[in-house]
């Protein structure tokens, strides 16, 4: 496997590759690698012959005041992941390769409009110029044919088939399932910020899917209702605090009408201490497509 530091090493390993006729799979990941993104290297190799991997801790997504000095950050464990996954290249560059001018010192960003509003563009109105910038990077420097991304980040994966599309960058975005651990809770990589407590408070974000999901099942179209079902699930849990808790159209993120007619997407954003009395907050993100007549 092949560490490359530099966007120069980056785009003549990719050129390389494409010129011996290999497809190029790309996964962006800001490191501290657990199962949801090994999950997303396997569908990598379902659709490509060399998985690329890129690791770096994107400083434009992080807001004053949120985690980038304390992101969870081990090269090594994340190397040798790749490694035992089959990964072909990773792509680690320190931060002045992907910013020569400083983080805030380039002229040009990626701004998607409209999807980005809601959700999470709401509470972190910065965070997606960020994430569309990095990986409009890192797409044009790797042209991969493919590259994938996880149903986790629902909103961000939107994004970038967005951007994708707009920029005619003639890259295949592909989607991955959400991975979860076996108790329901998205695996993250700021899951570990949690103490044991908080942990299975943070159960509620599935649980709540579930009970919506439940619901429709057993018939329920009503916004309101599913709503109020999914709130009352997590308020199960003494110190979550809502960010929010939203139905809206799988595809154009617009919120859903008063009755489920089709797909809607339900997402979580909840915050929770690290521990009980902590200052420092973590927030978790978790959504479901909720199927009326499935
Ligand atoms: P991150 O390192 O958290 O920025 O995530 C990198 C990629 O892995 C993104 O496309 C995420 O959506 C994806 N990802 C993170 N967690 C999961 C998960 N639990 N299941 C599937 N994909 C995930």
């Amino acid at each position: 496997m092949k560490l490359l530091r530099s966007v120069d090493e980056l785009r003549a390993y990719s050129d390389a590759e494409r010129a011996a006729g290999r497809r190029i799979a790309l996964v962006p990941t800001m490191g501290a690698l657990h199962a949801g993104h090994l999950s997303l290297v396997a569908e990598g190799h379902r659709h490509a012959d060399t998985v690329v991997v890129t690791i770096f801790v994107n400083p434009t997504q992080f807001a004053p005041g949120e985690d980038f000095d304390a992101y969870p950050r081990g090269l090594e464990a994340d190397l040798a992941q790749c490694r035992a996954a089959g990964v072909a290249a990773v792509f680690a560059p320190p931060p002045d390769e992907m910013y020569p001018d400083g983080p805030e010192g380039g002229k040009t960003w990626v701004a998607v409009e409209d999807i980005t509003a809601p959700l999470c563009g709401a509470s972190r109105p910065t965070f997606f110029r960020g994430v569309a910038t990095v990986v409009t990077k890192l797409l044009v420097v790797a042209r991969p044919d493919v590259a994938v991304f996880g149903e986790k980040d629902y909103q961000q994966l939107q994004v970038v088939k967005r951007l994708a599309r707009d920029l005619l960058l003639g890259v295949e975005i592909l989607g991955a399932p959400i991975h979860r651990e076996e108790d329901g809770l998205a695996m993250s990589s700021r899951n570990v910020y949690l103490d044991a407590g908080m942990r299975a408070e943070a159960l509620v974000l599935s649980r709540a899917l579930d009970a919506a999901e439940a619901a429709v099942r057993h018939g329920e179209r009503s916004r309101d209702a599913l709503l109020e079902r999914a709130t009352k699930e997590i308020a199960t849990a003494s110190h979550a605090a809502i960010d929010y808790v939203e139905l809206r159209d799988p595809e154009s993120l617009e919120p859903v009408g008063g009755t489920l007619e089709g797909p809607a997407l339900l997402a979580l954003a909840v915050h929770f201490p690290q521990r009980v009395g902590a200052d420092e907050v973590v927030r978790l993100i978790d959504n479901r497509v909720l199927r009326p007549g499935v």
